[in-house]
This record gives structure tokens, C-alpha cells and sequence, in this order.
């Protein structure tokens, strides 16, 4: 390693760390911290966040990048330096163009919008939250002005979750998932009696089966917490340490902890299976959020929701829970997996979810650059509910409320989580030709030859190449709805009737 490429590592660490030490604090906000905490975390978090821009934006970081590209020039592009010097490079031109006041401004808002958002949301209060979402619509428009006219105003959002990805890219995706999802959900069968769905599922089990599961996919104990939260999510502060958070609803199965924390393993399972040698550079974390969302929804749907994967499971899981004594296991598996129109995001079916999503996309452009005004965001979230997926919110709690995400700042992500799924099958159906027996692996509670498969061409890559680069190398080709679909209608097709 060149002396250049190693300076360039050392100054980097130090911005990593900056960088980690913040998600640790978010991490105890969203986890620990009591309420009172807010009042000054937005602070703790602003100071970190400058800190860490200011180190990363200087021109020594320049000047370090430009010579290491020299060094490592000739070498082999996929090596670790030559991605580092080229992601990088790229970040830090990114970085560069966000004054610190302007970044500073944005980290604090978020998080004190989120607090605002959490208290409207318990009191089904919209009106005390627009502020804060009108504030954070400026800020956005703020920062996109920051960047060079795109062919859409809204790439440049997309590129910080999706580098490089164009919004038309994602319009042609969701046009034809539209349709086809509406569809299935109108075809599904008519809600019926399935009694057990509202439990009781005691929490102190749903914790222990949580537990048993990840386990089984090889998240252990010395690499991986578990704890509760409002909304679950996965961070890590190095390939060695992965917080997961899960949620333990007691009366709803689609609720209960067993999927979300089968979902947030998967994320956990991408970071930790990053190859050590990465930590603390910036290439030390999953590729975008689209790859990071395929992984989650790999293990939480593809598998988490697959008939084999209950054959292994539902033994521990009847023994669990009184209330699913006399439930068969093609009642259960059926009941976690036929479409319902349901008003809720994260706890809606597969089939449904990609509405969820095909709305919050087209809403987010409209309030950003389509001159949809704030006061009007409650009204127009219900009229689209209702046309995708043919119910309407009774309160703002169930409707435009029900997300943290523009409470946070994060415009252009929601698109990711459906991208996620698209390639989380994409991803799948390359794996099963590598590994044919896969399923019946899963139905003996094997996971190991499949979580290798993933590591080995997926995860432990990092972010040394681009999203669109990685989806190639390991799906074989490019985004494709195709085979999406295709799952979902057999999926669909093969559910045994109640
Ligand atoms: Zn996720």
C-alpha cells in the first residue's frame, strides 16, 4: 500500500469514527434516551455531524485523494485502494457542495422533527406538525439547489440513497409493478374470520422465538443486541457490532416481532458479513439502500414467508403461542402471506407493501417540486389510498402520519424499499441456481450454505462498487420487475384456500 493510500486510510478513520460515534447517539435516542434527552441530542448530534463534514470536506482530503489516484492507477480496479480512492472521491465531491451551515441546519432539524412528528403522531395531530415538515421541504430544496440542474430535480435526492440512479428508472419500475399489484390485491379473496391473527402473542415469546430465529441465520451473541423500539430499525457501528431493534405488538401477528425482527436481521446480516478489512473506511457498510433493503426482504419475505421456512419454524412457534394450538400450518402460512388492503406500510402483505410505496413516491415529488401544498398533504394521501388500494384512512395516524421518514429528512428512500424487493427475488433466483437444494435446507433449519452464497457475493463487497455495478455482479443483470412478479403470482396462486 502506497504511503499516500495509507495517510488517505488514517485521515478517513477518524472521519468514520466522527461518523459512528452519531449513529451510537441515534442509536441510544431511538432505543435509550428518555424524551427529556431531546432537548439536547439534536445538539450532540449537530456538533458530531459538523465535525465530522468539516474534517471530510477540507482540501487536504483533496489533495490526498488526487495522489492516491495517481498511486493506485494501473492497479486492479476492483481492489480495496482503487474503490476506496474512487468512492471517495465522489463523496467527497458530493460533501463539498453542502455548506457546513446548511448540513449543520439539516441534522438538527431532524431530529427535533422527529420528536415533533412522534407527539403528533400519538395525538393524531397533523396541524403541529407541518411546520416542521414545511421547514425540512425547504431545507431539501435547499440542498438539491446545491447540485447542478439533473434531468430531474429529484435524482439528486435518489443519488444519496441509489448513486446514480434516475427517477425515470424508477417511474418505469413502478409503472408496470402499478397495475399488476393492483390486480392481485383487487383478486385476493374477501377478508374472512382468522380469529388467531389478533393473538394474544406474549411479548416475553415473541422475544424468545425473535432470539431462536436470528440465531439460526447466524446472528450471534457476540456480534449482534436485540432490543425494542417504536420503529424497528438495523444499525452497526463495525462488521463487529450490529444493533437490531424489533417491536412486540401483542394482539397482531403481522405486528408482532417475529417478522419485523426477521427483517431487520437481514440488514444485520449485509453489514456483518462486510469484509473486516473495510471497517472504518467509507466503503465499510451496505452498497444502497435498494441492495440493503433486497437483503432484508430476502430473509424477512423470500424465505421469512416461504412454506418451507414454517415447515422448520412453526413447530416452536405453535408451542409458543396458545392461541395457535389448532391452527394448521397451511392456515398460518396462508394467513401471513394472502393480500389484504391494509392502511399501514410496514405491516402490510407483500402484495400490497409495493402500493405503499408507489404512493409515498409520487407524494413526495409532489410536495418537494409539484407545488402540493402542505395543508393539503392529509386530503390527497387519503384520495390515493383509496384509488391504489381501495380503503381510506379514518384518521392522520393511519395516513399520512404513520412514517418517521420526512419527519427525518429522508426524501427519495421510500423508492428504495420497493426496489429492495424487486431485487431481493432477483437476488434469489440466483442463488437457487447455485444452491438447488435451498429450500429444502430452510425446511431442516439450515441456513448457512445460503447465508455464505450472500456473503460471498453480495455482502462482504461493501460499497466498493456502484449499486448498478453490484446488482449485476450479483443478480446476473440489471433491475428487472419480471421475476418480482412472477414470484408473487405463483406465491399467490399456490396459497391453500381457508
Ligand atoms: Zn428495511
Amino acid at each position: 500500500m502506497s504511503e499516500t493510500v495509507t495517510e488517505l486510510r488514517r485521515e478517513l478513520a477518524q472521519i468514520i469514527d466522527l461518523r459512528t460515534a452519531a449513529r451510537v447517539l441515534e442509536w441510544d435516542q431511538l432505543v435509550m434516551m428518555p424524551r427529556g434527552g431531546a432537548t439536547t441530542r439534536g445538539d450532540h448530534l449537530a456538533t458530531v455531524g459538523r465535525v465530522a463534514h468539516e474534517l471530510f470536506v477540507r482540501d487536504e482530503i483533496g489533495e490526498l485523494l488526487e495522489a492516491a489516484a495517481r498511486d493506485v492507477d494501473g492497479a486492479d480496479p476492483d481492489s480495496d485502494d482503487a474503490c476506496l480512492v474512487e468512492v471517495t472521491r465522489r463523496d467527497w465531491e458530493k460533501a463539498r457542495r453542502i455548506p457546513a451551515d446548511l448540513h449543520a441546519e439539516m441534522t438538527k432539524l431532524a431530529s427535533e422533527s422527529v420528536e415533533a412528528w412522534a407527539t403528533a403522531r400519538e395525538n393524531d395531530d397533523y396541524a403541529s406538525f407541518r411546520p416542521w415538515l414545511d421547514r425540512t421541504l425547504d431545507l431539501k430544496r435547499q440542498y438539491v439547489a446545491c447540485f447542478p440542474p439533473a434531468d430531474d430535480p429529484y435524482d439528486v435526492l435518489l443519488d444519496d440513497f441509489e448513486r446514480e440512479m434516475h427517477t425515470d428508472e424508477v417511474r418505469r419500475v413502478f409503472d408496470r409493478l402499478e397495475p399488476a399489484l393492483r390486480e392481485l390485491v383487487a383478486a385476493a379473496d374477501p377478508e374472512e374470520d382468522e380469529a388467531f391473527l389478533t393473538g394474544p402473542y406474549p411479548e416475553q415469546m415473541q422475544h424468545e422465538l425473535s432470539l431462536a430465529v436470528i440465531r439460526a441465520f447466524g446472528a450471534s451473541n457476540e456480534f449482534f443486541r436485540l432490543d425494542s423500539t417504536v420503529h424497528p430499525f438495523c444499525t452497526s457501528f463495525s462488521t463487529q457490532d450490529v444493533r437490531l431493534t424489533t417491536r412486540y405488538a401483542e394482539d397482531d401477528l403481522h405486528a408482532s416481532s417475529i417478522f419485523s425482527t426477521l427483517h431487520e436481521a437481514g440488514h444485520g446480516l449485509y453489514e456483518r458479513g462486510g469484509d473486516p478489512a473495510l471497517d472504518r473506511t467509507p466503503l465499510a457498510t451496505g452498497c444502497s439502500s435498494a441492495l440493503h433493503e433486497s437483503q432484508s426482504r430476502l430473509w424477512e419475505n423470500v424465505i421469512g414467508r416461504s412454506l418451507p421456512f414454517w415447515t422448520w419454524f412453526y413447530p416452536q412457534v405453535r408451542d409458543g403461542f396458545a392461541v395457535l394450538a389448532d391452527v394448521p400450518l397451511e392456515v398460518f402460512h396462508r394467513a401471513i402471506n394472502r393480500p389484504r388492503p391494509s392502511l399501514i406500510r410496514v405491516d402490510a402483505d407483500e402484495t400490497t407493501y409495493g402500493l405503499h410505496i408507489i404512493l409515498r413516491f409520487g407524494l413526495e415529488q409532489e410536495l418537494l417540486f409539484g407545488g402540493l401544498d402542505t395543508k393539503d398533504l392529509p386530503e390527497r394521501w387519503d384520495d390515493r389510498m383509496q384509488e391504489l388500494v381501495g380503503i381510506r384512512p379514518a384518521d392522520d395516524r393511519r395516513g399520512c402520519l404513520q412514517d418517521v421518514h420526512w419527519a427525518g429528512g429522508l426524501f427519495g428512500y421510500f423508492p428504495t424499499y420497493q426496489l429492495g424487493n424487486v431485487l431481493s427475488v432477483q437476488i434469489w433466483e440466483r442463488l437457487l441456481a447455485d444452491v438447488p437444494d435451498a429450500y429444502e435446507q430452510i425446511e431442516r433449519g439450515e441456513f448457512g450454505e445460503i447465508h455464505d452464497w450472500l456473503r460471498e457475493e453480495l455482502y462482504r463487497h461493501g460499497r466498493k462498487f456502484t449499486p448498478a455495478e453490484t446488482v449485476v455482479r450479483v443478480a446476473g443483470g440489471p433491475i428487472d420487475p419480471e421475476p418480482y412478479l412472477r414470484y408473487l403470482a405463483d406465491k399467490n396462486a399456490s396459497l391453500v384456500p381457508a
